[in-house]
């Protein structure tokens, strides 16, 4: 089947792969720390060197990477994307970034005479090993028709979403909501615990109720058992709350809670527990009592 290139073999991109690999697609991969490619290899997919030699090899390349800092760095360092780059080439960039750096790649990419899509992802560790994310991609439309067989077994849910950069707006806005919504959690254990309920209890309760949600039922349960083994590390979901604070400001656009939140996992991150699951902001909040 027609190859495909895997840049970034983080917590997410190991398992994005993997499901490209494991559908039959030829892959080809490249990580930063070059260890976590073996697994990779060992389902069949072929390790490069660099950026620049996946992009040489594949007509498609997909990057999952940390951060603007990450996708600017693979992009356009040294034996990187750009360089790899030109006509019959495409690039989609699957990290979480700010706008702006979508845009700058993608213009990037474009000048080059390649194709550029960004297509960040909703959902976490198991989506993206069960291949139920959902992709929030803007940029080259003929690229996000091409690029529908690999979507499809990555995610459940492909959105197409007009210019580069409109994908990060949304995926901006979604993790707002979900920063928030974890704050307030870890505030609402925090206050039933200092009370004297039993936090277990109030599970239950939000549980039954009108605010009943995924991500409470199955982040609860470990926060209060102590477990906050990454699924989506605390210093991203820091990253992501800056970065709607600061697509905020730039529209103009008032965020109370979200500013507050963003001060919450700053202080977890300040605390060290920036490699912990985004949950561990309750221990934060705990502490902060
Ligand atoms: P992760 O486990 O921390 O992986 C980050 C990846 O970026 C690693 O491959 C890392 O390489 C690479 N990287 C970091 N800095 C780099 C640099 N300067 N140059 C080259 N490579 C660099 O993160 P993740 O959880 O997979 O998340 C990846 C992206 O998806 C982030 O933008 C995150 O916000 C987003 N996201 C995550 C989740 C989630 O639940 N985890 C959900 C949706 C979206 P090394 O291995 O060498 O460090």
């Amino acid at each position: 089947m027609a190859g495909y290139g895997f840049i970034g073999l983080g917590i997410m991109g190991k398992a994005m792969a993997a499901n490209l690999v494991q559908a039959g697609f030829e892959v080809r991969v490249w990580n930063r720390s070059p260890q976590k490619c073996a697994p990779l290899v060992e389902l069949g997919a072929v390790q490069a060197a660099s950026p620049r030699e996946v992009v040489e090899a594949c007509p498609v390349t997909f990057a999952m990477l940390a951060d603007p800092a990450a996708a600017h760095d693979v992009c356009f360092g040294e034996n990187g994307v750009l360089a790899g780059m030109g006509p019959g080439k495409a690039y989609v960039d699957m990290s979480t970034v700010a706008p702006e750096t979508a845009a700058s790649i993608g213009e990037a990419i474009t000048a080059r005479g390649g194709r550029f899509l960004e297509a960040p992802v909703s959902g976490s560790k198991k989506p993206a090993e069960d291949g139920t994310l959902i992709i929030l991609a803007a940029g080259d439309a003929s690229l996000f028709e091409e690029a529908a067989p690999a979507f499809a077994k990555m995610g459940k849910q492909s959105f197409y979403l007009g210019a580069a950069g409109n994908g990060a707006r949304m995926k901006l806005v979604v993790n707002m909501v979900m920063g928030g919504m974890m704050t307030i959690f870890a505030e609402g254990l925090a206050l039933a615990e200092r009370g004297g309920l039993n936090p277990d209890q109030l599970l239950e309760v939000l549980a039954g109720g009108a605010v009943a949600n995924p991500m409470f039922a199955l982040k609860g349960p470990n926060m209060l058992g102590g477990n906050f083994e990454a699924h989506f590390p605390l210093k991203h979901m820091q990253k992501d709350m800056r970065l709607a604070v600061a697509l905020g400001d730039e529209l103009d656009q008032p965020l109370f809670t979200a500013a507050a939140t963003n001060e919450s996992f700053k202080r977890a991150r300040q605390m060290g527990l920036g490699e912990q699951d985004f949950s561990a902001v309750f221990r934060a909040i705990h502490a902060a009592g």
